[in-house]
C-alpha cells in the first residue's frame, strides 16, 4: 500500500533522482517506491524523456528556445502535482 507522502517524497526528489544527485539510500527509496506506484513511475517515465531531451539540447548546440521551452515543461509537470 502505497500513501500519499510516499508519493510526495517521491515526486519531490524525482528531479534530483532523474540527475543521479541522491545519496544511494534516497534513490532505492524512489526506485522501490515506483516499483509498487503506477503515478510516479509514469511520471518518472516522463521526466526521463524530458531530461534526456534537455541532455542531448545542452551537448548539441541547441536553440536557446527549445531548451527553455523542455525546461518549461518540466516545470509544469512538476507544478501540476
Ligand atoms: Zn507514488
Amino acid at each position: 500500500m502505497t500513501t500519499d507522502s510516499a508519493c510526495e517524497k517521491a515526486k519531490a526528489e524525482l528531479e534530483e533522482f532523474l540527475h543521479d544527485e541522491l545519496c544511494r539510500e534516497d534513490a532505492a527509496d524512489i526506485r522501490a517506491h515506483m516499483a509498487t506506484c503506477a503515478d510516479c513511475s509514469g511520471e518518472h517515465a516522463v521526466g526521463r524523456v524530458l531530461t534526456d531531451a534537455v541532455k542531448r539540447a545542452c551537448n548539441e548546440t541547441a536553440p536557446e528556445d527549445l531548451r527553455s521551452t523542455v525546461l518549461a515543461r518540466l516545470r509544469d509537470l512538476q507544478a501540476s502535482h
